[in-house]
């Protein structure tokens, strides 16, 4: 990936570790990260590594890496959360997208409300 690449998307640049964030799961396809606003108890974000700028883009190309997005919520939620929770993809600006490279919202446990993210 390009510095300028990198430079643009704050995703690329917290799995690069330039930003600082709380990784709970990291492997050959994902990164995941505490929401640094979360707006339930479990609140994590998993990101493929390669970059994807939303859930159809994402599906199209790479479908095995989508299944493994939610293998990995699965297994975030079983540890955290009772194996109980959310799954949720903004996808567009309209819908709540603000970060344009493709991640999942697991959400789960207390306080688990039917809010915007
Ligand atoms: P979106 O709105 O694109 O669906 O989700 C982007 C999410 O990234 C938001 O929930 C926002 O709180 C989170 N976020 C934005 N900047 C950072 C950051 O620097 N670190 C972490 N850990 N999360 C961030």
């Amino acid at each position: 990936m390009s510095d300028a690449a990198r430079e643009e998307d704050l995703f690329l640049r917290i799995i690069a570790g330039e930003i600082p964030a709380d990784v709970v799961h990291s492997d050959d396809l994902v990164v995941a990260f505490r929401d640094i606003a979360p707006k339930a108890d479990t609140h994590v974000l998993v990101v493929p590594r390669e970059r994807y700028p939303d859930v159809p883009a994402l599906a199209a190309a790479a479908p095995q890496t989508l299944a493994h997005v939610v293998a990995v919520a699965k297994r975030i939620a079983d540890a955290e959360c009772g194996g109980e929770f959310r799954l949720v993809f903004n996808t567009g600006a309209s819908a709540g997208q603000t970060v344009f490279h493709v991640h999942a919202h697991v959400l789960g446990g207390k306080g688990l409300a039917f809010t915007d993210l």
